[in-house]
């Protein structure tokens, strides 16, 4: 299944390159910051030979893009898809940077990803891949100076094997702090409590908020979920948790949906036996068109980006749209949501709870402690909630959308970086 984008719609880059300049004008970002920001800083791409199972070797293309790293070292997930592009992972750097900004994590921005389809490949050939790639990245990821985490296609496992690569090749000294060369990674191998959930935990309580705000019971609520993976499941488990019902779900192979709700943890672990929720027993299939139409309280999209363009965001009868993917959104499809009246909570926040466990697992691994779930949940929460405040105060300030004033908040702060500090030499 391929993204829905209309002929006219821009690139992902360019989307996302439009939306800060919007921001940028608004508030009259000083020139020589908007020199600095108008590129990545650096496009990495690697070509890296890999032996099959059948002893065959298969060259791949991987890519590593470096957006900005004045608040703090790169940080950004690693990508497999059989759609990635160079202009894709430009676009999810370039929101990383305004992500960690936003909710005011030391770190800058980055995204790296390969064009694999993973479903096609043994954990064995996965595995050589993934190691493959650490050694032809080298020195350009590090605990100072890069550091990747999961994203589509990707997992702990994929985390543990870029850590396990990358310790064992930067020699013996400082082991131990190497292993902060990823987030993301399993509990067993330095991974932090609640990062497995932490996107869709950080989802839910930005929708729990958004819910306070405007007077909606979740209790009873509905919600559809396009995505059942990392992001999608985790979201869709956890809203079910505080009474909310899942109506409908999509992933790349087909949707279902059932009103009366979804069983979700049933629905966990067919998708883990199948790879997918297509023909899940306990839902009936409907077509895509049908499964955007569906009368609902809030839409999660988890998925890839560019799915909800003017013509689905016109098929929408629903409250709130939570972005839980980068860019699920286009431009136009914006336009649409707002002339219909119809919330968005804006993919820079509502998924940022993810970067931000992220960050502190890397604080975890850098000072040799673990943190316990209820206090990983808890500065997630506190840290959440402020940035969604200070995006609504600004909102209306200016006034703008919420995304918009996200990019504000986030360029102020980078803005005040540059300004104090200058550039070299
Ligand atoms: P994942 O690989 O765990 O799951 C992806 C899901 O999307 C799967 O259910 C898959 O079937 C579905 N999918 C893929 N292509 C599709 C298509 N064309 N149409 C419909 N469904 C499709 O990925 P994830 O980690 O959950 O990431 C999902 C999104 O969330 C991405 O945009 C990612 O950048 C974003 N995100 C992830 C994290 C994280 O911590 N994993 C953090 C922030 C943002």
């Amino acid at each position: 299944m391929t993204p829905t984008t209309t002929k006219a719609e821009p690139s992902f880059y360019e989307a996302t390159q439009a939306q800060y300049r919007r921001a940028a004008d608004l508030i009259g970002l000083d020139g020589n910051v908007r020199v600095i920001l108008d590129e990545p800083k650096n496009v990495i791409q690697v070509n890296f030979p890999v032996r099959m199972d059948d002893g065959r070797y298969r060259l791949f293309q991987g890519y590593r893009v470096q957006h900005n790293n004045i608040l703090g070292p790169y940080k950004g997930g690693i990508r497999y898809h059989p759609d990635v592009s160079m202009d894709e992972v430009m676009a999810l750097a370039a929101l990383m940077t305004w992500k960690c900004a936003l909710v005011g994590l030391p770190l800058g921005g980055a995204k790296g990803g390969v064009r694999i389809d993973p479903s096609g490949h043994s954990t064995d050939e996965l595995m050589r891949v993934t190691r493959r790639l650490t050694h032809a990245l080298g020195t350009n990821i590090g605990a100072d100076y890069d550091i990747p985490a999961p994203d589509m296609g990707t997992s702990a496992q994929t985390m543990n094997w870029i850590m396990d690569t990358y310790v064992n090749t930067v020699g013996y000294a400082g082991r131990n702090l190497h292993r902060g060369v990823v987030t993301g990674k399993s509990i067993a191998c330095g991974g932090s409590e609640g990062r497995e959930k932490a996107t869709g935990q950080g989802l839910v309580d930005l929708v729990e908020e958004w819910a306070l705000l405007h007077r909606l019971r979740l209790s009873g609520a509905s919600f559809t979920v396009q995505g059942f993976g990392n992001v999608g499941s985790n979201a869709a488990v956890l809203l079910g948790a505080i009474g909310a019902r899942c109506i409908a779900v999509m992933d790349h192979r087909g949707s279902i949906a059932n009103t009366d709700g979804i069983p979700l943890e049933a629905l966990r672990d067919y998708v883990r036996e199948t790879g997918s929720v297509a023909a899940f027993p306990g839902a009936e299939a409907i077509s895509v068109d049908e499964f955007w139409s569906v009368e609902t309280d809030i839409v999660i999209p988890a998925a890839v980006e560019n799915v909800i363009d003017a013509r689905v965001a016109g098929l929408l009868r629903a409250k709130v749209v939570a972005e839980g993917a980068n860019g699920p959104t286009t431009p136009a499809g914006d336009i649409v949501l707002r002339e219909r009246g119809i919330d968005v909570l804006p993919d820079v926040l509502a998924n940022a709870g993810g970067v931000t466990v992220s960050y502190f697992e890397w604080s975890q691994n850098r000072n040799n402690e673990r943190w316990d779930l209820e206090e990983v949940d808890g500065r997630l929460k506190r840290r959440l909630l402020r940035s969604y405040q200070r995006v609504r105060e600004e909102s209306e300030r200016r006034p703008c959308d919420l995304r918009t004033a996200c990019y504000v908040v986030a360029l102020e702060q980078i803005q005040s970086a540059y300004s104090e500090r200058g550039i070299f030499p």
